[in-house]
């Protein structure tokens, strides 16, 4: 087999042998661990030279589903508790293989009505979800980091124009560094958009009280004071250790004040919103100017997915549109360019598995399926503090559980050590992941669970695994 052309009659085919090992596939998902034994094995039939002559599309894809449904992290199962990993519902996974089967050309209206209709429809349900203002702009990224980059650079848009310079067009040479605070809980991922951005990313300043990184907002209106006001305010709404969130009504009062930009990082937490139980730790993301989150987290739709909302829409075009290509055709109404308001050119149809998973299930939908995890987490913490020889370490507030091992009779100075080879063995074990991470310098355990298929059994099974474990450790 040499030319694609030959194949004209077998993508229906190939689709279907991957249907066909999505049932069996799907179905063993929560009970198989998350990695297949035989890995590596499998991992080596993917290797070997570039085949001069290829197989044709079904020995090619046979081989890929065999090896790939065995060799996957099988992290989108109930039990993939490392970091903060979503899972993919059945509607979103669906809308996800729409997209590929349409392999729609989303970011003109020209090329895909369809693509960017769905987009518009999807971004205002979300600020319906999330409880931000309709008048706000947005746009589908391919994840909260990338969703960082478009906020802060329409912040850095912002930034630059009260300094009388147009970055998009001049860019920021001859400008001093733009001022960005923070607390202690922001995440890697914003300094990651400001090492892109060209504003550094060791120029953010963390302003933090204490050593679990609480904001100290004093410290912060002296800085903003200083800095006239021109400045950059990231909030955090659900930190990745212990699920914290900083106050986000008073940097919202604090950015309002100093006439400051305030930047939302709610990847997973802006999801507080969807809960009554929750709503609390997300008032005031409708005042901020812009606001991260992720679609591949509490969303529950398959990488990759996150999305950007900007307060004043015409800074996300000032910012990503107008590039002076000339066969581009001109913004109008409903027939929205999406790339012109991000930092994508040619992109996939991410709104349709968006559409499918928020049409399916609705706003009770997830309502209900953000207090199962409040439930289950909070279930994790009362199981841990139930345990003589575990130790919660900081409140369960969202769907973080941040603990330890701490077995009686082992110093403090022996635990970080203890933690780490337990969680070594628990993810070498693979029933059930989770490794550990740092927090107020301690190595700790800090499962998320917030895949739709997680109950408490899920968690449960969690803390059997781990303590029949550490049994087998040398203390
Ligand atoms: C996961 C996460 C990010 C980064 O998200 P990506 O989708 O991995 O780019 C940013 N902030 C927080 C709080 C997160 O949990």
């Amino acid at each position: 087999m040499s030319d694609p052309l030959d194949e004209r009659d077998m993508a229906a085919r190939a689709l279907g042998l991957v249907a066909e090992a999505a049932g069996p596939y799907l179905d063993g998902l929560a009970e198989r661990p998350v990695h297949d034994r035989a890995m590596d094995v499998l991992l080596d039939e993917l290797d070997g030279p570039l085949p001069e002559r290829g197989d044709g599309s079904p020995a090619a894809v046979e081989r890929l589903v065999r090896v790939g449904t065995g060799a996957a992290t099988h992290s989108s199962g109930p039990r993939f508790f490392h970091f903060v990993v979503g899972g993919s519902t059945p509607a979103a996974m669906a809308g996800d293989w729409t997209a590929s089967l349409l392999d729609q050309a989303a970011g003109l209206w020209l090329t895909s009505p369809l693509a960017a209709r769905a987009e518009t429809v999807v971004l205002r349900w979300l600020k319906e979800l999330f409880g931000l203002p309709a008048s706000f702009g947005g746009v589908l990224t391919p994840s909260a980091t990338l969703a960082h980059v478009t906020g802060l650079a329409c912040a850095r848009q912002w930034w630059a124009g009260r300094h009388g310079v147009d970055a998009a067009s001049q860019g920021l040479a001859g400008l001093p560094a733009m001022p960005v605070l923070s607390s202690g809980l922001v995440h890697v991922s914003t300094r990651k958009a400001l090492q892109i951005l060209g504003c550094g990313r060791d120029t953010l300043r963390v302003f933090a009280r204490d050593d679990a990184g609480r904001v100290d907002l004093a410290a912060m209106d002296a800085a903003l004071a200083e800095a006239g006001g021109r400045a950059v305010v990231v909030a955090n709404l659900g930190e990745v250790n212990a699920g914290d969130s900083d106050p986000i009504g008073e940097l919202a009062d604090l950015a309002e004040r100093h006439g400051a930009w305030l930047h939302v990082d709610g990847a997973f937490g802006l999801f507080a919103a969807l809960s009554p139980r929750t709503a609390d730790l997300a008032r005031g993301v409708e005042r901020a100017d812009s606001v991260t989150a992720d679609g591949h987290k509490w969303l529950n739709v398959p990488y990759e997915s996150g999305f950007s909302f900007v307060r004043d829409p015409r800074v996300l075009s000032e910012a990503f549109g107008a590039w002076g290509a000339a066969y581009l055709p001109e913004e109008d109404g409903d027939r929205v360019n999406y790339n012109m308001l991000g930092p994508e050119s040619s992109r996939r149809a991410r709104a349709l598995p968006i559409w499918a998973t928020l049409r399916a299930y609705g706003r009770d939908g997830y309502r209900a399926m953000v207090e199962r995890h409040l439930d289950v987490a909070a279930h994790l913490g009362a199981l841990v503090e139930a345990a003589p020889d575990l130790e919660l370490l900081a409140p369960v507030r969202l769907c973080v559980v941040c603990f330890r091992y701490r077995p009686a009779g082992v110093p403090e100075e022996r635990l970080d050590e203890l933690n780490a080879r337990l969680g070594e063995a628990l993810l070498g074990d693979g029933r059930v992941y989770a490794g550990t991470s740092r927090y107020r310098g301690m190595t700790v355990f800090r499962p998320a669970p917030l895949n739709w298929r997680t109950t408490k059994a899920d968690v449960e099974r969690l803390v059997e695994v781990l303590r029949e474990l550490a049994a087998t450790l040398d203390l």
